[in-house]
């Protein structure tokens, strides 16, 4: 090996002389430039002390006349004793005759024409022998045929064999036995090799794949991905890179597939091939995308989701800070929906909602973005407003999806909503503050009476911002004893006598003074705080009516009547909250009267019947209060059948006094003794009030003409007395 490194050096080639007989080569020709020690020539003398395997340098006689450090090492013997031996001194005897016969001397006595390898034992110190490869190159030098003999450990040979076969089976194994799909390629990236796991991958076989490129089952439109990565890997720009692209296998189906390519180099740096290690992750995508689709979308109605919308609103507001324009998000509640999944199943709620999302789809622009935010709430972002009715038009729209009843599995739905707007602009950047802002829109929407919407106004927010502070107070105010229970008589109308009264909150504020609860008690609503003021409100009015049975004649124990909240109902403890407060203080039921608005009982049908019948059975009563303000659903009246339904003030003292006003109030009178209900009127202010209340035949009443709402005290001394008025 040593010998054709010798023969192939290029600066040395040139210098061969002509004639090669028989096919052989040539020997070298050194220059006569000679060390002045050992009488070498120059070049041979320092190339043979730095090579690392042992050399012999034999002149034309057959005489060692130099032997390099390593053969030293290797023989044991000195320099000195080896330079000036024969070369017949490095073979033993009995080896100098081995077959081939006597070759060493012959080649050495100057018939050696060309390079010659021979296995053989090499004579060491102490009759040792060694076994070696010798290689035997024969040069000119002076005229004389020399020879440079290269010896090296058989030992060492075979080591680093096994070695590379060793090397080369581990990556057979890796390479074939893997299950990633794996390939060579050239430099020209043609496949040199590919194993098993990447026939399968792209169905084609390793006959059909060797001598292709990755065009022959790469997806068309991404030719240009391993293009581009081979370049960069030819130029020397990347050793290693990662990518993803698609494959079309042999039977036409795409998948995708996640390329490693590495670039494997000799121990010069010099490119040799490339390795792709790969990995299908079509089905890995389809699911994440897959995931990503669920977690970005509402399942029942298949719409983006809260998540996905703020994204696209922000990515809206960053193309307005970019080129400008107006948008608007619209915050869409349906009012009273909860009433339909209590009265007719969610399953119903379900179609419904569907059946909603599909009409906002059908009105929606293609370029703006609806979605579900809530239970039933939508979001809807409008980018591009041109004029400023923009958002009104487009709000308009919106709601008008609910004039036309939604008919499912055959009932109709009278289904409204309610809308909060607001206009954002290139220099809005909140995404959250917006959506919060259409909030406060939508409070405000609701508050005055549903089924519109509103656009956001900055006054609003302070409102809000108030709101906020209030509740914080009105938490404080529970445990500071700030709210007390206030009771206005109710008289039977026709002798003025006190037959009940009606607990009403106060909350005296100590800044704020007197907090009216048309301000709290919606505030408190919209939290649990509710509950706590309803059991106050159920606790202090049940123990107040148990002081006022003890005073008197049992004939003219009055009720007390509790105002209680749609939220209320909600509550799986309301029954057993009544029940105890009624049994602690040793209450008749039939001395406590709850009063729901129509717009309570009719919101959640089911759910407020269930309980008021319960309640019902116990003795306990219920008063419709309100009546006339909400939907006043006839038919709903027969089925709920109050022991009592309160007029709204409204209609006992109008604005204006007219006769039609009178006809209706009447009419509702009427109506209530039909049913055989006891009607009471509210908010009579006015004897002309009160003697028209008495000729409709109206049974009870409460009112300023008689009392305003008083403590608990106060109301103490009114039992059984009758009012002037
Ligand atoms: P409501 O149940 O309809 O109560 C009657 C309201 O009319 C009371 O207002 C009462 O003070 C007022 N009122 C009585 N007579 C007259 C009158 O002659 N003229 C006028 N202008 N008003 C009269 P208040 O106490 O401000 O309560 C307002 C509403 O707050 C109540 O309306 C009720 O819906 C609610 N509320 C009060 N206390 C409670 C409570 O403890 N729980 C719940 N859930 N709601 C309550
Ligand atoms: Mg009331
Ligand atoms: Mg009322």
């Amino acid at each position: 090996m040593a010998i054709s490194i010798l023969r192939r050096s290029t600066s040395n080639r040139d210098k061969r002389p002509a004639n090669e007989s028989n096919g052989s080569v040539a020997p070298l020709e050194f220059d006569l430039d000679v060390d002045h020690e050992d009488g070498l020539p120059l070049s041979l003398h320092r190339m043979v002390s730095v090579l690392s395997d042992g050399i012999a340098v034999v002149d034309g006689q057959g005489v060692i006349r130099h032997a390099n450090d390593h053969l030293v090492a290797l023989t044991g013997f000195s320099s000195e004793t080896l330079n000036g031996q024969p070369v017949a001194f490095l073979v033993p005897a009995w080896d100098r005759n081995a077959s081939p016969p006597s070759l060493f001397d012959a080649e050495i006595s100057g018939v050696l024409n060309e390079a010659v390898d021979l296995r053989l034992e090499l004579r060491c110190r102490h009759g040792h022998q060694l076994e070696v490869l010798a290689a035997l190159s024969p040069f000119i030098f002076d005229g004389e045929s020399w020879v440079v003999i290269l010896v090296r450990d058989m030992r060492t040979i075979r080591g680093v064999e096994e070695h590379r076969v060793a090397t080369e089976l581990r990556f057979r194994l890796a390479f074939e036995g893997n299950m990633a799909p794996m390939a060579v390629a050239n430099l020209e990236d043609e496949i040199t090799s590919v194993n098993g796991a990447f026939c399968r991958m792209v169905g084609y076989s390793k006959e059909e794949l060797l001598g292709h490129d990755a065009k022959l089952f790469t997806f068309p439109d991404d030719v240009g991905i391993s293009e581009e990565s081979h370049r960069r890997a030819v130029a020397g720009e990347t050793e290693q890179a990662r990518y993803i692209k698609r494959y079309v296998r042999k039977d036409g189906k795409v998948i995708f597939v996640e390329v490693s390519r590495s670039a494997a180099r000799d121990t010069s740096g010099e490119l040799l091939y490339f390795v792709f290690s790969e990995r299908d992750i079509t089905e890995e995508r389809t699911l994440s995308a897959q995931l990503t689709h669920q977690s970005l979308h509402d399942p029942l109605t298949a719409l983006a989701n809260r998540a996905l919308f703020m994204d696209r609103l922000s990515q809206a507001l960053a193309r307005a800070a970019r080129r400008g324009g107006t948008g608007a998000v619209l915050l869409l509640d349906l009012d009273n929906f909860q009433g339909v999944n209590d009265t007719h199943g969610h399953a119903v709620g379900d179609q419904l909602l569907v059946a909603i999302a599909h009409r906002l789809e059908m009105v929606a622009r293609s370029s703006d973005s609806l979605a579900r935010s809530g239970d039933d709430e939508f979001l809807y972002l409008a980018e591009s407003l041109t004029s400023p009715e923009d958002d009104e038009k487009v709000a308009a729209r919106l709601l008008s999806v609910f004039d036309q009843p939604f008919v499912i599995e055959g009932i109709p739905f009278e289904q409204r909503a309610s809308m909060g707007v607001v206009v954002w602009n290139a220099t809005s950047s909140d995404c959250a503050e917006i959506v919060q802002d259409a909030d406060v829109a939508l409070f405000e929407a609701k508050r005055a009476g549903k089924d519109r919407y509103v656009i956001f106004s900055p006054e609003m927010h302070e409102r809000a911002v108030n709101r906020f502070e209030l509740v914080q107070e009105l938490r404080r105010a529970l445990s500071s004893n700030q709210l007390s229970m206030h009771y206005q008589p109710i008289v039977d109308l026709a002798t003025t006598r006190v037959v009940g009264f009606e607990a009403l909150m106060r909350w005296q504020h100590p800044e704020r003074g007197s907090v009216p609860p048309l301000v709290f008690i919606p505030l408190a609503e919209q939290s649990d705080l509710i509950l706590e003021l309803g059991e106050l409100a159920i606790r202090e009015a049940v123990a107040a009516a148990s002081l006022w049975a003890r005073i008197g004649d049992p004939a003219t124990w009055p009720y007390v009547s509790v105002n209680l909240s749609a939220r209320q109902f909600h509550d799986p403890n309301l029954v057993s909250l009544i029940e105890d407060a009624l049994f602690t203080n040793d209450l008749a039921p039939d001395r406590l009267v709850i009063e729901v608005t129509e717009s309570v009982a009719l919101a959640n049908v089911a759910e407020t019947m269930n309980i008021i019948d319960y309640l019902s059975r116990l003795g306990v009563g219920f008063a419709l209060d309100d009546f006339g303000t909400g939907y006043s659903s006839l038919s709903y009246l027969a089925l709920m059948r109050p022991r009592v339904i309160k007029i709204d003030q409204s209609f006992v003292s109008p604005a204006l006094e007219s006769a039609r006003n009178d006809t209706l109030l009447e009419a509702i009178v009427t109506l209530g003794q039909n049913l055989g209900l006891s009607v009471l009127a509210e908010g009579i202010e006015t004897q002309g009030q009160y003697i028209r209340l008495c000729c409709f035949g109206c049974e009870l009443g409460q009112g300023f003409l008689f009392s305003p709402a008083v403590s608990a005290d106060g109301a103490a001394t009114l039992v059984g007395r009758v009012l002037g008025t």
